[in-house]
């Protein structure tokens, strides 16, 4: 089976698909994304990522490039024409194509839009998370506005690979003040050594993940004390728990932080249950 990519307004063969050596994406990073999880060809909880697509748009000045209808057929039908039952679908939105020069192009310029998607195993993902996996802890040397989803990835592309060669999944983030913000493309949370479920504040320091919100609810219906609030790479070292979590891995049970053993350096029961309890509480598309 060929792989299909969704290129303004077309369906081209994934191995053709192109996008002008001009488009602002490609020149700037001036553009945002989302991924979605797709699970028995269905699109989960797609309201909230476009939700959140509209206001990373929003924050960057950057129109919606076509009605909320309109996109959640583009995503499906790509979703339909790769044959993906289980897996991801990725949209990007650029600020479009134009002359190359920093300032925003023509309001009339039509903004890009790109949608692949591709299957995934999740077998193999759940015994990623009942195996648990390992992050290392990196500076955070972002900008101060992460919470825009933006296709600007570089500190995370660094992040990421650092982690790969140090054998580990994920890297988490510490701010100057040497609190955790969030992983290279996971948010990250500690069971404390008190029992209660720790996150950081969703503020500009992070990305609001979807997942995150969702395992949030789980969380409550689980009667789990929830604080928002930041926790030191110290705090992580003496907590009970960590794990990661994001659109296609859900919680991942984090077992070592740079070496040391989370716990008893085995998987921990709460992450166990709110990755169990995850899709009760995700909405499912059509
Ligand atoms: N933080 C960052 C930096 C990310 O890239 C992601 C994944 N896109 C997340 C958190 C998790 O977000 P979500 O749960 O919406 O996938």
């Amino acid at each position: 089976m060929s792989r299909i990519a969704y290129v303004n307004g077309l369906y081209v063969p994934h191995r053709d698909a192109g996008i002008h050596v001009e488009d602002r994406g490609f020149q700037f990073a001036d553009g945002v994304y989302e991924v979605c999880e797709v699970r028995g060809g269905k699109l989960i909880d797609a309201r909230r990522h476009l939700d959140r697509l509209d206001r990373s748009l929003s924050e960057l000045g950057i129109r919606p490039p076509m009605s909320r209808a309109a996109l959640l057929v583009v995503l499906r039908e790509t979703v339909r024409r790769n044959l993906v039952r289980d897996g991801l679908v990725y949209l990007q939105v650029t600020r479009g194509i134009a002359r190359r020069d920093h300032a925003f192009p023509a309001a009339s310029t039509p903004p890009s839009v790109v949608v692949t998607a591709r299957a995934m195993d999740f077998a193999a993902m759940d015994a990623t998370a009942a195996a648990g996996v390992s992050v290392i802890t990196v500076p955070d040397n972002r900008w101060e506005r992460v919470d825009i989803k933006s296709v600007g990835l570089l500190p995370n592309v660094l992040a990421k690979q650092q982690a790969k060669e140090a054998g580990a999944r994920e890297a988490w983030f510490v701010d100057e003040a040497g609190n955790i913000t969030e992983g290279s493309s996971t948010n990250a949370w500690i069971v404390s050594a008190e029992g209660a479920l720790v996150t950081r504040q969703a503020d500009m320091g992070i990305l609001r993940g979807i997942t995150r919100t969702v395992l949030m609810e789980v969380a409550e219906a689980e009667g789990l004390a929830i604080e928002e609030r930041p926790f030191s790479r110290a705090e992580a070292l003496r907590a009970r728990e960590a794990f990661i979590s994001s659109a296609t891995g859900v919680a991942l049970p984090v077992i070592r932080i740079d070496g040391h053993k989370v716990g008893d350096g085995t998987v921990g029961p709460v992450a166990r249950r709110l990755r169990a309890r995850f899709h009760d509480f995700t909405e499912v598309g059509s």
